[in-house]
Order: structure tokens, then sequence, then C-alpha cells
């Protein structure tokens, strides 16, 4: 399918990194389809929306205006004109991040975002329903992860680097949190998909997992 890489995990499998590292290898568009659904929380935030209001989650979905782009190297996103690329990486949003991604209409009006962008190929998409909902046509499909510590040492690591106070056993229960609620939700729940291939991160720096993923992707060329 026109050269799509869909990978998929848990929170802090260092998807991203990877996604992106990637993308920059290849020269493909990267697509954080979490920091859409990060927007949305963010701003069901702004507008106090209750969080158990599916029809107000999904229309604050269906109104937000997502634009993604890359300055200076650095992925962005916006909504509705506004940069909120630093304010949708804050713990409390990642929260409620989940819990609006369990919505179902959140995820009717994401879903198709995310296949358009997706749509001219040649992209690396990261999540945790790409190869299973999204685009389970896509070429090649990476189920990313790690142990519960090392991931939750990652966020603690990537928290204190960007300057924000952090707690690792606190960081761990989130983790721990989001995984259960990520899993164990109604539709599009995380889950690798049959024809993903695992690979467990475990102990391994970026650059041997950046290999790994690249003669994966080159495989499926
Ligand atoms: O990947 P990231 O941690 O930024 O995603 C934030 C939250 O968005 C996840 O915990 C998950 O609940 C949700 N998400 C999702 N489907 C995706 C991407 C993210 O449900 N494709």
């Amino acid at each position: 399918m026109k050269s799509i890489i869909a990978i998929d995990g848990p929170a802090g499998a260092g998807k991203s990194t990877i996604a992106k590292s990637l993308a920059e290898a290849l020269n493909y568009l990267y697509i954080d389809t979490g920091a859409m659904y990060r927007a949305v929380a963010y701003q069901a935030l702004q507008q106090e929306a209750p969080l158990d209001n599916a029809e107000q989650l999904g229309q604050i979905a269906a109104q937000a205006q997502l634009d993604m782009r890359v300055e200076n190297g650095e992925n962005r996103i916006f909504l509705n004109g506004n940069d909120i690329t630093k304010e949708i990486r804050l713990p409390h949003i990642s929260a409620i991040a989940s819990t609006v991604s369990a919505v179902p209409q959140v995820r009717e009006q994401l879903v198709p975002k995310q296949r358009e962008l997706a749509e001219r190929g040649r992209a690396v998409l990261d999540g945790r329903d790409i190869g299973t909902v999204v685009l389970p046509q896509a070429d090649c499909k990476i189920y990313l992860t790690a142990s519960l510590d090392e991931r939750a040492e990652r966020r603690y690591k990537e928290l204190l680097g960007r300057g924000l106070p952090a707690d690792l056993a606190e960081v761990r229960q989130d983790i721990e949190q989001r995984d259960y609620q990520d899993t164990h939700r109604e539709t599009s729940p995380l889950r690798q998909a049959e024809d993903a291939k695992y690979l467990d991160t475990t102990g391994l720096s970026i650059e041997q997992v950046l290999q790994q993923v690249l003669q994966l992707a080159e495989a499926a060329e």
C-alpha cells in the first residue's frame, strides 16, 4: 500500500523517536497520531468539557482544525492556528488523551483524518491501532514494546530532559494505567496486528532499534 509503515505499541516504547528517525532516514512523512488525540484532550480541557460526554468530545474532535508540520526539523502541531506542541506533552494531557481516545465518536473523527494524511503514501504512522484499524493494508507493520520498568525510566528521563518535574514511581503508575486503558477499551484497543513484527526494545539503544526497524522496512519494500 503505497509504502506505508505502521508502528504500534504501548506508551513509552519509543515509537515516536523511532518513527521520526525512520521517516527521516527513508525521506517519508511522519504522522504522529497520538498527537491528534492529545490535541483533542487539550481542547476538551480548555473548554472544560466533561470527559464522560461522548457527543461533546466527538464534536470537539470534529471541529478541531489540526495542522501538523515540520519546522526547523521539529514536528509541530497546531490547533485552530495555535502551536500546542509543548502543551500536549504534559503528563495530565497524556492521561486525558487516553480517556478521550476510548470514545468512539472521537475515533470516528480522527481515523479518517489519519487515513487522509497517509493517502499519498511514503509515510510512517505511529499509534495504537494503525496496523489493526487505521491502515490494515500497510506494507510494513511493527509492534514496538519494552518492559514497563524501562518504558517508565525512558519517559521519566524525557520529562526531566524537558525541565519538567517528575517522579519515577508516579510516571510508572501513569504508564501502567494508560496501558490498561488502551488495551481494555472496546473501540480499537491496543493489540498487535497478526502480521506485525514484534520488537522488544528492552535493553536496546535507539540506534540498535532503528537499525532493526530499517531492515524490516527495507524487507517490506
Ligand atoms: O502515543 P501517545 O502517547 O502520544 O498517545 C496518547 C494517547 O492517545 C494514548 O495513550 C492512546 O490512548 C491514544 N492513542 C490512540 N490511538 C492512536 C494513538 C494514540 O488511542 N492511534
